[in-house]
């Protein structure tokens, strides 16, 4: 059976709707949408009297250049949230299908299946936080139409080996699709290439899509804007179910800027800073009284363990920096989650912590 058609039956069998602007484009004259032929002031910097493109000609190309895939293999939507919603709606009957997840993970992968009354069937980590590759499988039941699976992990920062993946991809092949959500791939060691992304294996596995975001390494979580890469089929039926205009024109701009040359090369100097300053945290946070262990992170975020995480979150509430609490999480109830901020930021995280335990 091939990926697609584990979707839901009467998504694939639905006439989508139309909108103005995927009907006509290219006339000289607008008037089809029921728009303002007026912007709202004049010199309106993004013309957002009309509607924008469903799924904009210009960032597909540049987020297909940039993921190395053909712009038929790229959806973008809100967020890499919004893929997410999109495939379990699309891929999970109501009270009768189910995805798997390995916790503890991302949390939106239960809540968008809840929402969609799919079931959530976890197949947890081991205690190093490794995927325990031949338990997912083993897991996957009938009902298990998707498979996520987040590298590097958050909140435990792990990741998963490429051949993990492949191995997987194999072993669901006919039986569920595999969604990887490499959200913070680009945090991840050069040296870690064996853990790097999996984007160009989906032309070998039909049943692999990947999905990628420009709300962490490419600074843009106030615009909103996510992939998912699969295969064109599978694009292609998210696309008839998804809302008609995604995507707000200031923020298609705002994706443009960031992805341009200037806007690559300012991205890779940030995420050199973080690998900097994640090693540089890693090392003194260890060494700190009252940090149990800092588990090893390729992502932009360090979890710490605390004798008390409790104390360590309201000290640092006390000198005005805000963590986050995971210890609501399994495996995680003595941690905190640390993002790597500025080389400043960090200091003065290292300071209150220091500061606490003296
Ligand atoms: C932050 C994050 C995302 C990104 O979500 P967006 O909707 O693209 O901002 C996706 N997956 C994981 C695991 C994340 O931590």
């Amino acid at each position: 059976m091939s990926a697609l058609e584990l979707a839901r039956p009467e998504i694939r069998a639905l006439q989508p709707y139309s909108s103005a602007r995927m009907e006509a484009r290219g006339g000289e004259i607008m008037l089809n949408a029921n728009e303002s032929p007026w912007p709202p002031s004049d010199g309106d910097a993004y013309a957002c009297n009309r509607y924008p493109d469903p799924q904009p000609a210009a960032l597909i190309e540049r987020l297909a250049a940039l993921y190395r895939v053909p712009s038929t293999q790229v959806l973008v939507g809100r967020g890499s949230d919004e893929a997410i919603d999109l495939l379990v709606r699309a891929f999970c009957r109501a009270g009768r299908d189910a995805i798997a997840i390995q916790p503890p993970t991302f949390g939106m992968y239960a809540v968008c299946a809840r929402i969609q009354d799919a079931g959530v069937v976890g197949v947890p980590l081991r205690a190093d936080f490794s995927l325990d590759v031949d338990a997912v499988p083993a897991a996957a039941t009938p009902q298990v139409k998707l498979v996520f699976v987040c590298t590097p992990n958050n909140p435990s920062g792990a990741v998963v080996p490429r051949a993990d993946i492949e191995r997987l991809a194999s072993a669901l092949a006919g039986r569920a699709l595999l969604v990887v959500d490499e959200a913070y791939i680009e945090f991840v060691d050069p040296a870690d290439a064996d853990c790097g992304s999996v984007v160009d294996l989906i032309d070998r596995h039909e049943n692999l899509a990947v999905l990628r975001t420009l709300s962490k390494a490419w600074a843009l979580a106030g615009a909103r804007v996510g992939a998912l890469l699969a295969n064109a089929e599978i694009i292609a039926l998210l696309r008839r179910i998804m809302p008609p205009y995604p995507l707000p024109t200031p923020c298609v701009q705002a994706a443009l800027r960031a992805l341009s040359k200037a806007g690559q090369e300012s991205a890779a100097e940030r995420i050199a800073t973080i690998r900097r300053e994640r090693a540089r945290m890693r090392a003194t946070l260890s060494s700190l009284p009252g940090v149990r262990a800092v588990l090893p992170s390729q992502a932009n975020f360090l979890t710490v363990r605390f004798d008390d995480a409790g104390g360590a979150y309201a000290r640092l509430l006390a000198a005005g920096i805000v963590v986050r609490d995971v210890r609501r999480y399994p495996k995680l109830d003595d941690a905190l989650r640390i993002t790597i901020g500025t080389p400043q930021e960090n200091d003065r995280v290292l300071v209150a912590l220091a500061g606490a335990a003296a």
